[in-house]
């Protein structure tokens, strides 16, 4: 498999440093931090409550929602997953719109696509007939 020398994490680091960070990209998607400018406790953009918090984490920040039933699961996210769940893509996908919005996307050449190069014969099974018919019972086991 072709590794086309392309270098995700590196990629991201251009994102980063070129100022894609979470905030920014809460900004971009329309989310405000909290009324003292902090990114602590602000509007999170899946639940509306206002528990969510961009932390630091290993030298970048992540975002998480602090709110139990929040359909991000209380998963901290990073830029491209965070695209991903903002925009409804696949963390590949929103990788790759991260990196289309920061203007570090390489085209590293068309990523093929599965599609289909052998014949995919439908496989002729025999019919097993299901002739075990049981009779409905008539009367619900009610307590
Ligand atoms: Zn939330």
């Amino acid at each position: 498999m072709a590794n086309h020398n392309f270098d995700s994490e590196a990629s991201i680091r251009d994102a980063r440093l070129k100022g894609y960070t979470v905030e920014k990209i809460l900004t971009e998607f329309g989310v405000k931090p909290a009324s003292n400018r902090q990114w602590k406790s602000f509007e999170c953009p899946f639940c509306h409550c206002k528990k969510a918090n961009v932390f630091p984490h290993e030298g970048i920040r992540l975002f998480k929602c602090m709110f139990n039933a929040c359909s991000s699961d209380g998963k901290a996210m990073a830029e491209p997953q965070l695209i991903a769940r903002l925009s409804n893509l696949t963390d590949r996908e929103g990788f790759i719109q991260y990196l289309k919005m920061a203007g570090v996307w390489k085209d590293v050449g068309k990523i093929p696509l599965k599609h289909p190069t052998s014949n995919i014969q439908t496989e002729a099974r025999p019919a097993t007939p299901t002739a075990t018919e049981r009779p409905a019972n008539g009367s619900l086991p009610e307590a």
